[in-house]
C-alpha cells in the first residue's frame, strides 16, 4: 500500500470513528477506493439537537492524488442558511483546502463548517407563513426537513390545513370516505410530512414583527400605484385581456356529452368563474369532436346539473377553482362510474 493510500485510509478511519453513521457517507469507486466523502454538518449545540436550526452537507470529491492535490469541495442542501452565508463558507473551505495541500483536510473542513454553522445558528430568511423574519425572542420551530417557522405560524398553518382536509372529507359521499386516510401535516415549504404538536405550538406568541407591524395606510405612493394599475386595466381591457371581471362572469362552462341535458339556468355570479379562456381552448384537443364546449353567452348550463349528480355533497361553490375545474369534472365522472358499478 502506498503512502498516499495510508494517509487517506487513516483519515477515513478517523472520520468513521468520530462521526455518526448518519452523518457520514463514503462513496467508493469500482475499485473499492473512497471517491466521495459526504458529511452532514450541524452547529455545535452540545447534546441539544433540538436547537440546531441550520445544517449543510459537505461534499468532498477526492482527486486521484489526494491529499497532495486538493479535493473538490461543495456545500449541498444548506438549511436555514442564506446564500451569502453559504458563499462565505464555501470561500473559507476553498482557502482551507489550499492551506492543507499535502495533508488530510476533511476533518478540518468539517470543523470549519461547523464553526460557521454555530455562529449562524439562527434561521435566516423568512417564515414562509407570515413572510416575516426571525427575531431574537421569537418562538420558532424547525421541522424534520430543516425548514423554520414561527411556532405560532406553523400551528396556524397546520390547523388551517387540517380544517380544509376535513372539509374536503366531509364533502365526499359516504361510500368514498376512508376513515384510515388520516390528516397528515405537511411542511409549508417543501411539503414533506411533518409531525408537530399543535397544542403546544399554538400557545406561542405571534412573531414580534407581526405584532409590531403598523396598520395599513393608503399612502400617496400607493394611490399613485393604484392610478397606474387602473390605467393598465383599461389598456388590458381594450386589448382583450382576461382580467375583465364582468366578462369573466358571463363566460361559459364547458359541457361534455355525458353531462345530462338538465339545463336549468344558474345565476351567473355563482357559476361561471370555473372556466377560463385557456381551458376553453385546451379542452377540445382532449375530446372527440362531438363533445364540443358550448359558447353561450349568458348563463352557463352545467353547474346545476353537476350538482344534481352528487346531491348536497357538492355545493357549486366548490367548483370554482379556475383551471382545476375540468380535471375535477373528469374525476367526478370517474367516481360516478364507480358509483353506478356498485
Ligand atoms: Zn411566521
Ligand atoms: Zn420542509
Amino acid at each position: 500500500m502506498s503512502i498516499l493510500d495510508e494517509r487517506l485510509t487513516d483519515e477515513i478511519e478517523a472520520l468513521q470513528a468520530i462521526l455518526l453513521d448518519d452523518e457520514l457517507r463514503i462513496v467508493e469507486n469500482d475499485r473499492g477506493e473512497p471517491e466521495v466523502v459526504e458529511a452532514l454538518v450541524f452547529p455545535s449545540t452540545g447534546e441539544d439537537s433540538e436547537s440546531q436550526y441550520v445544517c449543510v452537507k459537505l461534499n468532498v470529491t477526492l482527486v486521484p492524488n489526494y491529499p497532495d492535490a486538493k479535493p473538490i469541495v461543495s456545500l449541498r442542501n444548506p438549511r436555514g442558511l442564506d446564500e451569502d452565508t453559504v458563499k462565505k463558507i464555501q470561500k473559507d473551505v476553498d482557502a482551507k483546502c489550499e492551506d492543507f495541500i499535502g495533508q488530510p483536510v476533511i476533518f478540518e473542513l468539517i470543523e470549519l463548517v461547523r464553526e460557521h454553522l454555530t455562529t449562524s445558528n439562527l434561521p435566516t430568511g423568512q417564515c414562509a407563513v407570515c413572510l416575516y423574519g426571525f427575531r431574537d425572542g421569537d418562538k420558532f420551530t424547525k421541522t424534520e426537513c430543516y425548514h423554520h417557522f414561527h411556532s405560532h405560524c406553523l400551528a396556524a398553518h397546520v390547523v388551517a390545513s387540517e380544517k380544509s382536509y376535513n372539509e374536503e372529507q366531509d364533502k365526499l359521499p359516504l361510500w368514498q370516505k376512508d376513515a384510515t386516510n388520516k390528516f397528515q401535516a405537511l411542511c409549508a415549504v417543501c411539503r414533506e410530512p411533518i409531525s408537530c404538536d399543535v397544542s403546544s405550538l399554538i400557545s406561542a406568541p405571534p412573531p414580534l414583527d407581526v405584532e409590531a407591524a403598523t396598520g395599513f395606510v393608503l399612502t400617496q405612493e400607493l394611490q399613485e400605484m393604484q392610478r397606474q394599475m387602473a390605467e393598465l386595466y383599461v389598456y388590458q381591457q381594450s386589448r382583450g385581456g382576461i382580467i375583465d371581471i364582468e366578462a369573466e362572469e358571463s363566460k361559459l362552462l364547458l359541457t361534455t356529452e355525458d353531462d345530462p341535458v338538465d339545463e336549468r339556468p344558474t345565476p351567473a355570479s355563482t357559476s361561471v368563474t370555473t372556466t377560463s379562456n385557456n381551458s376553453a381552448t385546451v379542452q377540445p384537443k382532449q375530446q372527440p369532436p362531438q363533445q364540443q364546449h358550448h359558447s353561450q353567452n349568458h348563463n352557463n348550463h352545467n353547474s346545476n346539473s353537476r350538482q344534481n349528480h352528487h346531491g348536497h355533497h357538492h355545493g357549486r361553490n366548490h367548483h370554482r377553482g379556475r383551471g382545476k375545474g375540468h380535471v375535477r369534472r373528469h374525476l367526478e365522472r370517474i367516481r360516478q362510474g364507480d358509483q353506478t358499478s356498485r
